[in-house]
């Protein structure tokens, strides 16, 4: 007999790091991911970035729902484009596996959530492009970069939210501050997705694919927001949500 999924595993890929005591190299995520999950309801699962795609899928039919996090920038061979001056070092191994992961949860219905880097994955993984650095490409935007000049809480502006879109329905309001720690951003958007919340400068700031039951993407950092602000908390449990009815319904 089947086992209700009561905590839906919620696969955390994580990032290539040299900062252990002995400078051994090591695999790290942020805690407040990991936090932000475990309080919505779910269990987070760290996954290594390294995997041959055979090690990835078997993982990955274990989960109920992916997150990307935030990080360093992608190779923008990803997307066709050739490497800009302003674009930050990439690593390969993490671009295989998330924009793998990102691949299959979007074509098969798994629920994922994409955080700044992460709606990036996700655009790129359906095909579209980035802005390799916005303050050099985008005349007359903001700043969005605000780390490390600023905590990682600092409301660096406002997003406006599209009132039709499932992530108005979640943060219960058409504007809401947010932080802002990037300094790229989807240009072109991918096949699939529709533009859902946009800065004051235009710029991209969520992505929702309505053709899947779960797929979005914001460009700011809700996980150092959800302790302070129900709208951002929310943002995780609606996440964890869809990923338990996911456990519960595919066929194991
Ligand atoms: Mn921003």
């Amino acid at each position: 007999m089947d086992k209700a999924t009561v905590y839906p595993l919620i696969g955390i890929p994580s990032r290539s790091d040299q900062t252990s005591r002995s400078g051994t190299p090591i695999f790290a995520q942020n805690r407040t991911y990991v936090e932000a999950v475990t309080k919505a309801g779910g269990a987070p699962v760290l996954t290594p970035p390294n995997l041959d795609e055979r090690a990835l899928r078997a993982i990955y039919e274990r989960l109920d729902g992916l997150l990307l996090a935030g990080g360093g920038d992608l190779h923008p061979k990803h997307y066709g484009e050739a490497i800009h001056e302003k674009c930050g070092q990439s690593d390969e191994a993490r671009d295989v596996v998330e924009l793998t992961l990102a691949r299959w949860s979007l074509a098969e219905g798994l629920p994922v959530l994409g955080i700044c880097r992460g709606i990036q994955v996700l655009n790129v993984a359906a095909g579209g492009t980035l802005y390799q650095d916005i303050a050099s490409q985008v005349p007359g935007s903001l700043k969005h970069d605000c780390w490390p000049d600023y905590p990682r809480k600092y409301l660096a502006h406002q997003v406006t939210v599209s009132g039709d879109s499932q992530l108005a329905a979640i943060l219960g309001q058409s504007q809401v501050a947010v932080n802002s720690m990037h300094h790229q951003a989807v240009k072109d958007l991918a096949p699939g997705f529709r533009v859902v919340a946009r800065a004051p400068d235009g710029l991209i700031e969520a992505i929702e694919d309505h053709d899947h039951p779960f797929a979005l993407g914001v460009q700011w950092h809700p996980e150092e927001l959800a302790e302070d602000a129900p709208p951002m908390r929310r943002l995780f449990e609606d996440f964890v949500s869809a990923a338990r009815r996911w456990g519960n319904e595919s066929a194991r």
